[in-house]
């Protein structure tokens, strides 16, 4: 079981989501914030 810690924004404006199991292990899960735009190999 999962349970959300919270969401966040990352500098290059990817969604994080924080969460920890019941165990006591936490772990992040990182979503695309743009939703299809590709990555740029380098700035
Ligand atoms: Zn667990």
């Amino acid at each position: 079981m999962r349970l959300s810690q919270g969401l966040s924004v990352s500098e290059e404006g990817e969604l994080v989501e924080y969460s920890r199991c019941r165990c006591g292990a936490t772990w992040t899960k990182v979503f695309d914030g743009d939703g299809g735009k590709p990555e740029q190999p380098s700035r």
